[in-house]
């Protein structure tokens, strides 16, 4: 079974909304998103920085369109690990993790990888939205379309823009006809506890 390693933020978590939610928030005006494109997000919001360090911030982003389905699906072809930088910002990493079992309950704590930089990462597929990542990784590389890559060359990466494509692109015919068994999906978690613990 091949392996993928999945990135949260700007491929699962809507941080580019999150960003605009917050800055309207705080400052009253939502800015469009046509005005991040091509832009850091450092950039596009000057106040950004102080928002990463908010209790809640990574806890109530917006889930990206189709991916729970999406990653449900590949979730029976391939060994999903979900990898993702979660040390710079430390209370992100308890608030992903909870994020996660509340949006996709069929994660279970052995598929998630906080760490800090990706370089150690090793799996068959990868899918991210920064070349930062990419680039050093070995494996397939698939650049998810956000603002701060559009306008990007993506090289030798496989661009998509959304989950359909991810789908079309690593799932057999049989798996993108499966019904989405949206009950099994969101079933309770079972607390799984850990044999270090
Ligand atoms: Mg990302």
């Amino acid at each position: 079974m091949k392996t993928i390693a999945v990135d949260m933020d700007g491929v699962l978590a809507n941080c580019i909304q999150q960003f605009i939610n917050y800055e309207f928030a705080e400052t009253g005006i939502k800015r469009p998103i046509a005005e991040t494109i091509g832009k850091r997000e450092s950039e596009a919001f000057p106040n950004g920085r102080a928002y990463l360090y908010q209790p809640g911030f990574f806890r109530t982003m917006p889930v990206i369109e189709d991916s729970r389905e999406a990653l449900y699906k590949l979730c029976q072809e391939y060994e999903v690990l979900i990898v993702s930088a979660a040390t710079e910002f430390p209370q992100s990493l308890s608030e992903k993790q909870e994020w996660l079992n509340e949006h996709f309950p069929f994660i279970s704590w052995k598929q998630m990888v906080f760490c800090g930089t990706k370089t150690m990462i090793k799996a068959d597929i990868m899918i991210d939205d920064h070349f930062k990542n990419l680039d050093p990784f070995k494996g397939r590389t698939i650049l998810f379309t956000q603002p701060h890559n559009q306008l990007a060359d993506a090289g030798r990466h496989t661009r998509v823009h959304s989950w359909k494509e991810i789908e079309r692109l690593l799932l057999r015919k049989s798996q993108l006809e499966a019904i989405w068994d949206m009950e099994r999906a969101s079933a309770p978690v079972t607390p799984v506890i850990s044999q270090y613990a």
